[in-house]
């Protein structure tokens, strides 16, 4: 059975999240671009509103939604604003290890802590020389009696000077590549952790990135997540619960952009006719709305995979990929619309081609869906037709 209606929680939480949306983020937008500030206080409002760590279960004090449910919210919010959005979003990226396989003590210690107060968690995978091969982690964790020991550094990583508490990704022996990574829970005060001043960015400048350095950093035994070794499919699962939500991220930015591009040709004139009355111009309007349905469709279809049980990676790939390639497409036509205006900050839609950008890139790049997408087709994707047989014969039916 198919069914694309939504229940009436899931409105009433879209209603909420779109109201936010208006109310706290697009009156503020312009200002964190522009002075690449963390939205503290508009974050902090998101979580008094109870729109942020929806993933996190009940029993630890979140509202245990699914997937699905997190992604109708992140549309709305990214049609917002983008940047805010990844600030707020992170945290579910963060706690997504946690969920997948944390223990009892763990998710009770750490879940709970962003669900009694506004906390972060940041994820810590990427590294200065490593993003896309997460099996060719740098960063070294060794045992030694109770602890573990790590040392190198991450890069790229969103919320760091704000986290309360890193998950971390660290392998025992690079040679062996994924076989030896590890996942675990890192507390932001341990002694020999630091965080690097923030990066300037294109987009999303309404989130802070940085580097994170561990030096001998000493990590309690009982913070490691599942075994040993179980590293890199804890970070491809959490990818594969995340992905929707990007998809739905880029959702939502293209949704504004062709707002925007569609009030913008209501009054513009040119010609002597309103931008609106040119076909070629109704006919970019028409596939930036193609664009956005069909992502929207593509990232419903992961999230009920996920939610459902079902290994979400490829319709999560398909999601991510399509999404954010859209939601660039849409960008660029929509600025296009808008003329030499588009490339100035009076209007919005310059910062929206900036922070679509980024959706391209992070939590794994068009490129790596790909290669995930080429690699499903040529494995474990079963041709729906038998292998075709006499495809040059001349002979008529016989039957
Ligand atoms: C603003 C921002 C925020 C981020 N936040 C986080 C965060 O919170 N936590 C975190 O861990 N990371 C984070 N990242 C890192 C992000 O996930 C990586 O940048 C991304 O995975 C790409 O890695 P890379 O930059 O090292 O590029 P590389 O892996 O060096 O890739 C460079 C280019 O080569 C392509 N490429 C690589 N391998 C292949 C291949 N096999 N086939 C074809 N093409 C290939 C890539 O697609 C890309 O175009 C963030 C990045 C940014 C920019």
């Amino acid at each position: 059975m198919i069914d694309f209606s939504l229940t009436n929680d899931q409105k009433n939480l879209q209603g909420r999240a779109r109201r936010f949306a208006q109310e706290y983020m697009i009156p503020y937008a312009y200002y964190y671009d522009r002075t690449g500030e963390f939205p503290h206080p508009i974050i902090q409002k998101c979580w008094d509103e109870g729109l942020m760590n929806l993933g996190i279960p009940k029993k630890y004090g979140g509202p245990g939604l699914g997937i699905l449910d997190q992604c109708i919210v992140v549309e709305e919010l990214a049609a917002g604003c983008a940047g805010m959005t990844t600030s707020i979003y992170v945290n579910s990226l963060g706690a997504e290890p946690i969920i997948i396989a944390g223990n009892e003590e763990q998710k009770e210690k750490y879940l709970r802590l962003l669900t009694e107060d506004l906390r972060f968690v940041s994820f810590a995978c990427s590294e200065p020389y490593m993003g896309s091969d997460v099996a060719g982690i740098r960063t070294r964790v060794r045992k030694e009696g109770g602890h573990y020991v790590i040392n190198g550094s991450k890069f790229w990583i969103t919320n760091a000077p704000y986290a309360d508490y890193f998950t971390v990704f660290a392998s025992l022996d690079p040679s062996q590549r994924h076989k030896a990574l590890c996942a675990f829970i890192v507390d932001a005060d341990s002694e020999g952790l630091r965080t690097g001043l923030p990066v300037e960015k294109m987009g999303h400048r309404a989130s802070t990135t940085s580097s994170v350095i561990f030096k001998d950093v000493r990590v309690p035994t009982d913070n490691l997540l599942g075994n040993e070794g179980d590293g890199f499919a804890i970070a491809m699962r959490t990818f594969s619960m995340t992905r929707p939500a990007i998809a739905a991220f880029a959702t939502g930015l293209a949704r504004t952009a062709m707002e925007v591009a569609r009030s913008y040709v209501s009054k513009r004139e040119a010609f002597t006719q309103k931008l609106q009355e040119f076909q070629a111009i109704q006919f970019k309007l028409a596939e930036m709305y193609i664009k956005i349905e069909a992502s929207r469709v593509l990232y419903m279809r992961a999230a009920w995979a996920a939610d459902n049980g079902e290994d979400a990676t490829v319709p999560a790939s398909v999601a991510k990929a399509y999404a954010t390639d859209a939601a660039m497409w849409v960008t660029s036509e929509a600025l296009q619309i808008h003329g030499g205006y588009g490339y100035i900050d009076q209007y919005p839609i310059e910062k929206m081609f900036r922070d679509a950008k980024l959706y391209q890139i992070y939590e794994g790049t068009s490129e790596i869906q790909r290669l995930i997408l080429g690699r499903h087709v040529l494995s474990k994707y079963q041709p729906a037709l038998d292998k075709i047989k006499r495809w040059k014969s001349m002979s008529p039916p016989d039957f």
